[in-house]
């Protein structure tokens, strides 16, 4: 029997799956030792034939348009990692039983590339995407990889399509790393062999004109994760359910919804953005900046751990107070109706940060800080620049 040998918040080893492997096939235990990993320098190119013209930044929609080339991976229980290729942006040709058809093995990443004011690219904090990686492939029974080899590899893709990355400020190329088990199977079990895949997409700024606050719904019928579930991974099968309740909050005219969670109505995140409240101490008046926990409830988001460094760093000598704790949405709720909120944003990749204008709760809207005039609030704008600026390269910091 193929049982998994962890419980809640207890971190997976990056090679705990290559490990799982070894002990549970007999077939991978007599080769382990020859099992390859990742090797950039084995890197083999094929060019397109056909380069494509750079699509004018206005036109550009979020993951619509695509590099002219992929890095693409395969790796087999037997073998290891096969010698990584970049090849001409392609369709994929896969078996109609191959398993992640039927049993979602898939797993994800979103980072991306900027252009700083010398035209080098630069990623931000990728180390962290590659972890996260590992710590989602490895739940659903799919390879680790070497985070720096990737990385490498990233970088070779990036740099062949370069000319594609625009370099206006705002814009950037996102790039989707993808992991899928690839082995033709009906039967549930642990993919003989899997495609790690990245492919790019050049994005504009997620708000062209400028900040647009958006208004959330608090989903109190449906729940997104749970203690000792996968709400923490970056797995593909994590998605789609929530786009029904997403369809629902837009049928009432709310852009996102909100995700709560138990009795209790702990305030976790929201679509693909953590979140974060400003709000002052009922008892002390002292400014905090509160998000949920790392309980296994929510997304790591590098957004997230990008702010609360920030906030810590530089809010904190200011008299602020941060903290990682359980909030709930009565707690907001009340915070908003004393008077004591004073912001609530969004945190992702995509945007970075996302001011919140209200959340509808119970029937109620409940208003998050911002004068009707406003369209985000005085941390959010500075998260933002702080965050764009170590993205951009104009401000030296260990995060470039
Ligand atoms: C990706 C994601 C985030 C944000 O993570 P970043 O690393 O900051 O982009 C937050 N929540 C969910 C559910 C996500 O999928």
């Amino acid at each position: 029997m193929y049982s998994l040998p962890w419980s809640r918040n207890v971190p997976v080893k990056a090679s705990a799956t290559n490990r799982l492997w070894r002990r549970c096939f007999s077939v991978t235990r007599a080769g382990a030792s020859q099992l390859a990993g990742l090797d950039p320098s084995k890197l083999v190119i094929t060019k397109t034939s056909t380069p494509q013209e750079p699509t004018a930044p206005k036109d550009l929609v979020f993951g619509k348009t695509f590099t002219d080339h992929m890095l693409s991976v395969e790796w087999s229980a037997a073998n290891g990692w096969h010698a990584p290729q970049i090849v001409p942006y392609q369709n994929l040709s896969l078996d109609p039983a191959t398993c992640v058809f039927h049993y979602a093995f898939e797993c994800f990443e979103g980072m991306k590339a900027y252009k700083d004011s010398q035209g080098r690219i630069r990623l931000f904090r990728p180390e962290k995407n590659m972890e996260r990686l590992n710590k989602s492939s490895s739940r659903i029974a799919l390879p680790t990889v070497d985070g720096g080899a990737l990385t490498k590899l990233i970088g070779e893709l990036v740099k062949l399509d370069s000319k594609l990355v625009p370099d206006l400020r705002g814009y950037s190329l996102y790039l989707r790393p993808t992991m899928i088990g690839t082995q033709k199977t009906l039967g549930v079990g642990p993919p003989g062999s899997a495609l790690l895949f990245v492919i790019a997409s050049p994005v504009g700024p997620y708000y062209p004109t400028g900040f647009k606050a958006i208004s959330l719904e608090a989903t109190d019928y449906a729940v997104r994760a749970w203690p000792g579930g996968v709400g923490d991974k970056k797995l593909g099968a994590n998605y789609a359910p929530c786009v029904v309740p997403q369809l629902h909050a837009a049928s009432r005219g709310l852009q996102q919804n909100l995700w709560l969670f138990g009795e209790e109505e702990y305030v976790t995140e929201v679509g693909t953005m953590n979140l974060f409240i400003a709000l002052k101490n009922k008892e002390t008046g002292q400014k905090e900046l509160v998000t949920a926990p790392l309980d296994g409830t929510i997304l790591e988001g590098v957004t997230r751990d990008s702010v609360l460094g920030l906030a810590r760093e530089r809010l904190v000598p200011k008299g602020w107070a941060v903290h990682e704790r359980k909030i709930t949405m009565r707690e907001v709720a009340e915070a908003s109706e004393e008077g004591r909120l004073l912001e609530v944003f969004g945190s992702g990749t995509a945007a970075i940060v996302s001011p919140v204008r209200m959340i509808s709760y119970k029937g109620k809207m409940v208003g998050c800080g911002l004068k009707e005039s406003e369209e985000a609030g005085e941390i959010a704008l500075q998260m933002k620049n702080w965050i764009e600026g170590i993205q951009y390269g104009d401000e030296d910091h260990p995060w470039r």
